[in-house]
């Protein structure tokens, strides 16, 4: 079959028996998420190019090599959404959810797409549930959203768990801090990595995140963003490491943490697993006080994160899930027509009254479709056509009973359900 298709490159397919652990994932996070006030929300796969240049930043890596931009047939420019929390911020724009009661609490699961090297735990479309808490500049926002998705990954059984926390403090601040840092960066120019030395004008708090050893040298003694956070930002940092304290959550402050997008001000934050390798972050996010300006919005503060499905899913203790129950199985005595008809509609009959029930399809010899049904689990089987006419057998003690038409039969099984 080496002619035959692939899914591209970077893609992968969810299998049926790969499903049901995504849906626990899902089910735990809608519990969690909407039990806390956060409400779901969608927006397209795609979206107009200019709002992930302004809305994620033009010297991100995600805008600059990641991007799937289109042209569609009317000239226009667009691209595969690379990441939530922009779209989501159009979203409240365009629907004026500013005159909601603040903050606006709001969570996804969607497919992103990223042009990236593939390889485990890194895809090109990939998913992830995100949450966004928009109008609220309140330190407990950040720290009620981080909580949250701790509760998420422990509830998962995620393993190895930590969580960086630092701010990246106001754009002023962040401004003047990026002239000083560049300004130790052309010092030392000679040590650094080719690409951090190419990347001092456009991004030089990426520097941090090297893993070249000159590089690494030269940031041990490059200035401190939290060590410069205007008094605001920093009892804004101090108070949300307060409340983690008092919710009990462990962390560790990381001046070096940088996160992909520009948008970010004050509190930023990274979850990692241990379990997971090279691609270590399950899940991170911040505030983003500056973005709804950038899209052309009011000014409105922000918070939220991402988690990747896939990383969570593979940095997490995979219990097995059990499959559905199947109360009936109905069989066939000798594959007529007539047997047929009537089989499918006790079938009918039984699924109307909330069996879960299943059909003989494969043309199978009574012997081959009880060792089916058997397989299966189901707890009766009933067996159409043949002298008597329909028998139901009780799978677990073998009892077998003729059963006078379709409504005995439902009767007969709903009475013996398994207790669900
Ligand atoms: P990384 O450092 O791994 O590239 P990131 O900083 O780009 O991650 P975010 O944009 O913050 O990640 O996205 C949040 C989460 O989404 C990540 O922690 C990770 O779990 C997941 N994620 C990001 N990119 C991918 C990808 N290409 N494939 C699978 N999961 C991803
Ligand atoms: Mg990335």
């Amino acid at each position: 079959m080496s002619g035959a298709f692939q899914a591209p490159r970077g893609t992968y397919d969810v299998l049926p028996e790969q499903a049901a652990a995504r849906e626990r994932l899902e089910r735990t996070a809608r519990r969690l998420l909407e039990g806390a006030g956060y409400r779901r929300i969608e927006t397209p796969a795609f979206e107009a190019t200019e709002l992930f240049a302004r809305g994620v930043g033009e010297s991100t890596d995600i805008v600059q090599k990641e991007m799937y931009t289109f042209e569609d047939a009317g000239g226009r420019s667009l691209t595969l959404r690379p990441e939530g929390t922009a779209p989501v911020c159009r979203a409240y724009l365009e629907h004026g959810m500013h005159k909601l009661p603040q903050p606006v609490k709001l969570w996804y699961l969607s497919s992103f797409f990223r042009y990236e090297r593939a390889q485990a735990g890194r895809y090109r479309q990939f998913w992830q549930i995100g949450v966004e808490a928009i109008g609220s500049d309140d330190p407990a926002v950040d720290a009620e959203a981080i909580v949250l998705l701790q509760a998420l990954l422990q509830e998962l059984g995620v393993r190895g768990v930590r969580l960086r926390l630092s701010s990246l403090g106001s754009p002023e601040t962040r401004a003047a801090y990026r002239e000083r840092l560049q300004a130790h960066l052309h010092a030392n120019a000679g040590e650094l990595a080719r690409e951090v030395r190419e990347r001092i004008d456009l991004n030089p708090l990426r520097a941090f995140d090297s893993d070249h050893a000159g590089t690494q040298a030269v940031m041990v003694r490059a200035p401190r963003l939290l060590d410069e956070l205007s008094p605001d930002d920093a009892e804004h940092f101090e108070a949300v490491c307060a409340l983690l304290d008092a919710a009990g959550i462990p962390y560790e402050i990381d001046p070096t943490l940088v996160r992909g997008l520009d948008y970010y001000t004050r509190t930023v934050f990274e979850f990692t697993s241990d379990a997971l390798g090279a691609q270590s972050g399950v899940g991170g996010g911040g505030r983003y006080d500056g973005l709804m300006e950038q899209l052309g919005g009011p000014p409105t503060p922000g918070t939220g994160w991402a988690a990747g499905i896939e990383r969570m899913l593979l940095a997490a203790d995979s219990t097995p899930v059990p499959q559905p129950v199947v109360d009936l199985y109905v069989a066939r005595e000798d594959g007529g027509r007539d047997d047929a008809s009537a089989a499918f509609a006790l079938a009918a009959q039984a699924r109307r009254a909330g069996l879960n029930v299943q059909l003989e399809l494969a043309g199978r010899s009574l012997k081959g479709q009880l060792k089916q049904a058997g397989r299966l689990g189901a707890r009766f089987v009933a067996i159409v056509g043949g002298q008597e006419g329909t028998r139901l057998r009780d799978m677990e003690s073998g009892d077998q009973e003729s059963v006078d038409g379709a409504d005995a039969a439902v009767a007969r099984v709903l009475r013996g359900r398994h207790p669900a």
